[in-house]
């Protein structure tokens, strides 16, 4: 969007007393203060303002799903014949414009309180970020060679610049936070050894593994993972082959697109409930449908069969019905539907979860899934330790655990201030 695209579109505000839009934002940025001070082309105290609550809004800007969340509550988008702010473009422009001329937000002295944060992911960032503003000794413990997490490894490039990423990452460190790259938890420290070291300690190391759907055949050479082959990029030869994806979220919608560009004859997306109901954005779809993915929806894969390897899937189709205990509509397979489906691949996208050797090796108060047990505050069953992010359970999206990286961080300062 250029300079004149953000004129007109801050100047579309209504400056709504209510700001819905900032209640549609799961990190409860002032959109309505930042549109005001951006309409009065006071680009660094929009900024300033956007810093209260944010630390990624050049990243937030582009890759959140806008549609549920701030621009979907925009009540410029219910009016006839009127169109929603274009917030997520805004945040964007403002982000990039303090990257651009590099302004800073101040930090306060060190207070002698050191934390750990386990994960350079958007929530271990974020909390790093929001600690060390307010005068935290930090150290980010990264098991990559490289910060950003699913920001760098989990979005494909045609989503998110990474030359853009390392810019914002890179602001992020200058605030004065230390890094330590290729350091797994389990493996080159223990959670003890950082109790012992730091004042507070931070888990947000994601859960990266993709789930199984536990049906026939998924042990078969060609079922892969769809966070795995976004992490690692150690893709097949996807060359004149079909390709079956499970699920329709947005790892489906960033795997399908992404083995498509890798020209695929065909990338055949599955999901068990209609196109309404799938978790991935509108414009997501579209755009995967737009490249030549095909859906298919109310479809249920109950199995992978090959000699070995991969040669075909059985399909069924499904109905919805309401059921009492589900917020969504539930499908149910519809017998006699059976049909099977030719296919070289299937990747699985249909959610992910934490390594259980990790985090059974924690001596933590774990889940029903698995997860790091947590508080409202982001506290584990251990004192000093704060975890927040997919590790938790909290919802995955950027926003969202970005938001968990900055409470954790609030948790964290009032934790350590009342020690
Ligand atoms: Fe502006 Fe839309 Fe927010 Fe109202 S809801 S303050 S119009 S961005």
């Amino acid at each position: 969007m250029n300079y004149d695209d953000i004129k007109r579109s801050v100047g579309e505000c209504l400056q709504c007393i209510k700001s819905p839009c900032q209640l549609g934002c799961p990190l409860n940025n002032d959109i309505r203060g930042f549109n005001k001070l951006a309409k009065e082309e006071k680009y660094k105290e929009a900024y300033q303002l956007l810093s209260e609550t944010t630390v990624i809004p050049s990243i937030c800007g582009r890759v959140c799903p806008k549609s549920k969340q701030c621009e979907g509550s925009c009540v410029k988008g219910r009016i006839k014949d009127s169109h929603t702010v274009e917030i997520g473009k805004i945040e964007a422009f403002i982000g990039d414009m303090a990257l651009k001329n590099n302004w800073t937000i101040s930090s306060l002295p060190l207070k002698n309180k050191k934390v750990a944060v386990v994960g350079g992911g958007p929530s271990g960032l974020t909390c790093a970020a929001f600690l060390r503003r307010n005068g935290y000794d930090v150290t980010i413990y990264e098991r990559h060679n490289y910060l950003g997490g699913l920001l760098y490894h989990g979005i494909p490039d045609f989503r998110l610049d990474k030359t853009l990423l390392g810019k914002v990452i890179d602001k992020i460190l200058e605030l004065g936070i230390d890094v330590k790259l290729n350091q797994s938890i389990g493996k080159n420290f223990s959670l003890g050894t950082l109790e012992n070291e730091h004042d507070a300690v931070f888990l947000g190391f994601g859960a990266n593994l993709s789930s199984k759907m536990n049906i026939p055949g998924e042990d078969l050479d060609g079922v892969y993972g769809g966070n795995e082959l976004l992490e690692t990029g150690n893709h097949p030869d996807y060359e004149g082959k079909v390709v079956v994806v499970s699920g329709c979220g947005n790892v489906a919608m960033d795997v399908a697109r992404t083995i498509k560009r890798k020209n695929a004859s065909k990338v055949y997306v599955i999901y068990r409930r209609s196109e309404k109901e799938a978790p991935a954005l509108e414009n997501e779809i579209r755009e995967a449908k737009e490249e030549g993915v095909e859906f298919l929806f109310q479809n249920n894969i109950l199995g992978i069969y090959g000699d070995k390897k991969v040669e075909k899937i059985e399909v069924i189709n499904t109905e919805l019905e309401k059921k009492d205990d589900d917020d969504r509509l539930s499908p149910v397979n519809i017998e006699g539907t059976n049909y099977y489906l030719n296919c070289d691949y299937v990747v699985m996208a249909i959610g992910s979860h934490p390594e259980s050797n990790i985090v059974n090796s924690l001596g933590l108060e774990l889940d029903k899934r698995g997860r790091i047990l947590i508080d409202k505050e982001g506290h584990t069953s251990k004192e000093k330790v704060f975890a927040g992010g997919d590790v938790a359970g909290t919802i995955s999206t950027v926003a969202f655990a970005s938001r968990a990286g900055r409470d954790a961080a609030y948790a964290i300062m009032k934790y350590l201030e009342s020690e």
